[in-house]
């Protein structure tokens, strides 16, 4: 529901609206994509029959409007009237439909909670619910309710101390296995936040400092006792009486889910030609944060275009492919590198592509439910990619190589349309020279008459030619990720060929 980006992401009648059976997927009408929304909002059209007047609006009124053409839906205790709006769901009319007349929080939530409906949806609002709503604010609440007694003893807490120059803020975990990638801390404007990521639920520290504090901040993690230590260095050699003001989300242990997404500004420092259409962007994170994103996970980027905020996914990769894998890569973890794929008709790509070096965008925490221990143990991986889904693919295939020692094999099935398209083909055969565990197989769907390769898109042929695990019984994982029909099809097929749910990992929003 509300969703724009992914589902908007095909053109009406690309090849990726249609699924194997031909069955068509919401294909919108023309003049009703993500900028013509944008442009209707700001037409000065009253969106919710009410000549900006809002209102209170009780269960019982919500209720009453639960048609096509009188529809309101509240998501967060604000009700908006998602009439006008309609035909430009991309996800379809009938998903909107399903949440009409009610609390659709849930529902949003569960689809993407990180499309920014606030803004879009802004001329849409009709007021706000008269009674509590039933669903709580993203993040807001300390929500230990549902929680067992042990996941309650395991709520982190945390202390302070103070030196002439530094103030150092300690998080007591009660995780023995912490890492970077748990930790997430972020510094500006005298507000210091850090967010610890303790399986599915996340503990919160969000103070306004009671004194400004210089720029850099260190992180130290003790992994083995999950002790985390942020210290900031003072500005002024001051004496401070507390750490300051808590902020609302400050010491709480919610869902993961629940907490919003947050966002820092990054700096563009460098765009580099990867192919024709498709470039690497290496964004700088601030000094004062902490961020390494997981293998396998995505960012959203938010962008303001034409007074409305517009948030994509987007999945981090590495500055190139390592080719030795004696120790696990490690980059300074300061910058953040991006490869995507510039549409000519694409809303946020070419907006990404008219951004000058130097230029800031904002990038969220990171999401996805990718976890490394499904690889941990792997003895066979594939990797079936089409396009720009190769990204998950880059750290996923490093950690691989890296650390774990009983992988015998990993396949990487590429499918694009042509040769030029065919992203660091260099590096990945000169990766399968150097490392015998390591095969490609380019697949292509439209070829000039001069490649000799393998030609055709995802079948159940092509998967049972290039799927062969290396002995029976070989522990597998078949990671997947591509234009949402091509991993709908290629996980059916693995299916079909007798892959357990458990061995197929579909890469989606
Ligand atoms: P939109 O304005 O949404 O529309 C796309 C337009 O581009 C269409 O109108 C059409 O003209 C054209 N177009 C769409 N699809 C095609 C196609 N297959 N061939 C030709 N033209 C087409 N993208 C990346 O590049 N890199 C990533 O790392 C990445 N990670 C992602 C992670 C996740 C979890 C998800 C769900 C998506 C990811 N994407 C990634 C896709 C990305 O989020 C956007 O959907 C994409 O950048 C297009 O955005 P846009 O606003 O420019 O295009
Ligand atoms: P593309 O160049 O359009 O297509 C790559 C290959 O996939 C081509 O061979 C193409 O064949 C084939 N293909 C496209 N649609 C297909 C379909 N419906 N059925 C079977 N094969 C199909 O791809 P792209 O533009 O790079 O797009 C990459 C996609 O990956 C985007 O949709 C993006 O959102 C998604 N992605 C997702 C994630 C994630 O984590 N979820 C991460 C990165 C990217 P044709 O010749 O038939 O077009």
């Amino acid at each position: 529901m509300l969703n724009v980006p992914p589902q908007a992401f095909p053109a009406p009648r690309s090849q990726q609206r249609v699924s194997a059976g031909g069955r068509a997927k919401v294909p919108l009408k023309p003049g009703r994509s993500l900028m013509d929304w944008i442009r209707l909002t700001k037409s000065g059209k009253d969106l919710t029959g009410l000549k900006g007047r809002l209102i209170e609006v009780t269960e019982d009124e919500l209720a009453k409007h639960n048609k096509k053409e009188d529809c309101w839906i509240c998501i967060r205790g604000f009700v908006y009237n998602v009439t006008p709006y309609m035909e430009y769901h991309p996800g379809g009319e009938d998903e909107l439909m399903k949440a009409a007349g009610t609390d659709g929080t849930d529902l949003f939530d569960q689809v993407h909670r990180w499309v920014n409906y606030e803004s879009m949806l802004k001329e849409c609002l009709v007021g706000r619910m008269a009674v509590k709503p039933i669903a709580a604010p993203k993040g807001m609440v300390p929500e230990k309710k549902g929680l067992g007694a042990s996941v309650k003893d395991l709520t982190p807490s945390y202390d302070w101390f103070q030196t002439d120059n530094s103030i150092t803020v300690v998080i007591y975990t009660k995780q023995k296995d912490m890492n970077a990638e748990l930790v997430i801390v972020d510094c500006q404007d005298k507000r210091l936040r850090g967010e610890i990521i303790v399986g599915d639920h996340s503990y919160l520290v969000e103070v306004d400092l009671d004194h400004a504090v210089q720029e850099d901040v260190a992180v130290n993690i003790a992994e083995k006792v999950g002790k985390i230590e942020i210290i900031l260095k003072k500005k002024d050699n001051v004496h401070w009486k507390m750490l300051g003001q808590p902020l609302e989300s400050h010491n709480t242990f919610i869902k993961r889910t629940d907490r919003g997404l947050f966002y820092r500004k990054c700096k563009l420092v460098s765009k580099t030609e990867v192919t024709h259409d498709t470039k690497l962007f290496r964004l700088m994170l601030p000094k004062s944060t902490h961020l390494h994103v997981p293998t396998g996970q995505h960012v959203y980027l938010k962008k303001n275009i034409a007074g409305t905020e517009v948030v994509k996914p987007y999945t981090p990769v590495l500055p190139f492919l390592p080719l030795d894998f004696k120790e696990p890569f490690s980059h300074d973890g300061a910058h953040i590198y991006l490869m995507i794929k510039i549409y000519s008709c694409g809303l946020f790509t070419q907006a990404l592509d008219h951004l000058q070096i130097g230029d800031y965008i904002s990038v969220s925490n990171p999401e996805g439910n990718f976890k490394k221990s499904q690889v941990q143990t792997l003895e066979d991986l594939f990797l079936l990619a089409a396009g720009t889904g190769f990204t998950p693919m880059v750290k996923l295939l490093n950690f691989a190589l890296t650390e774990v020692s009983c992988l015998r094999t990993v396949k990487l099935i590429f499918f694009n349309k042509t040769e030029d398209d065919i992203l660091w083909r260099n590096q990945l055969e000169q990766l399968a020279l150097k490392d015998e565990r390591f095969e490609v197989q380019f697949i292509l769907s439209q070829p000039t008459k001069d490649w000799v390769g393998k030609q055709g898109k995802i079948s159940s042929s092509l998967l049972s030619e290039f799927v062969k695990i290396s002995r029976k019984d070989s522990k597998v994982l078949i990671c997947i990720c591509g234009p949402t029909p091509f991993t709908e099809q290629g996980v059916q097929y693995l299916k079909d060929l007798g892959y357990s749910q458990e061995e197929i990992h579909a890469f989606t929003a």
